[in-house]
């Protein structure tokens, strides 16, 4: 039998696109979250697990030069969710607040589950259809908007010379990809 799928959280669009069906990390950016809460949502995230350790290198989306805003690329859990690391950094540094329903499930618990998330197997599935469907606080800021207008030119030349290759697709991923395309053209205007 296979395990329950992990439930994905805290990975944002960003040009590499992989999944355009992210949310955006500046939808989240609530500089009133209290600030009780939000601690201890932090000592929650810290206690993760490391689960999954990528070749790849994570940099923050806001693209900060703030300390943990460039790190391996290291993912998280409690057993139940996954994170990456870099989401304790976006949190502390960039006002970054977490859904409710996560914040309920971290808070809910007396300590973090930690003989649970030490038996979490590496190969376990991740679902991340809770979080694509996440708004966020706020929809009229985007974290595309802070890149520099080089690395966009460069991103759309290789997007139209079909360059770029991306994983399974669907209708979804196309359209959203394309819409996302169609954002960064008028940036660069
Ligand atoms: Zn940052």
């Amino acid at each position: 039998m296979h395990p329950t799928p992990l439930i994905g959280l805290g990975r944002w669009r960003n040009l590499l696109l992989q999944d355009p069906l992210l949310p955006d990390a500046a939808w989240f950016v609530d500089t009133h979250w209290e600030p009780v809460e939000r601690q201890r949502i932090l000592t929650y995230l810290r206690q993760g697990r490391p689960l999954h350790h990528w070749m790849s290198h994570a940099q923050c989306e806001f693209r900060c030069q703030l300390p943990g805003s460039h790190m391996p690329d290291v993912e998280l859990t409690d057993s139940m969710y996954l994170w990456p690391e870099m989401l304790i950094h976006q949190i502390e540094q960039h006002s970054v607040r977490l859904p409710a329903q996560f914040v309920a499930h971290a808070l809910d618990q007396a300590a973090f589950p930690t003989a649970q998330a030490a038996e979490a197997e590496e190969g376990t599935a991740v679902d991340y259809t809770w979080w694509h469907a996440q708004p966020g606080w706020q929809q009229k800021v985007s974290t595309l908007s802070l890149l520099p207008p080089e690395e966009v030119r460069c991103y759309l030349s290789r997007y139209a010379r079909g360059a770029i290759e991306y994983g399974s697709e669907t209708a979804e991923t196309v359209a959203r990809r394309a819409q996302i395309v169609q954002e960064l053209r008028q940036q660069i205007d």
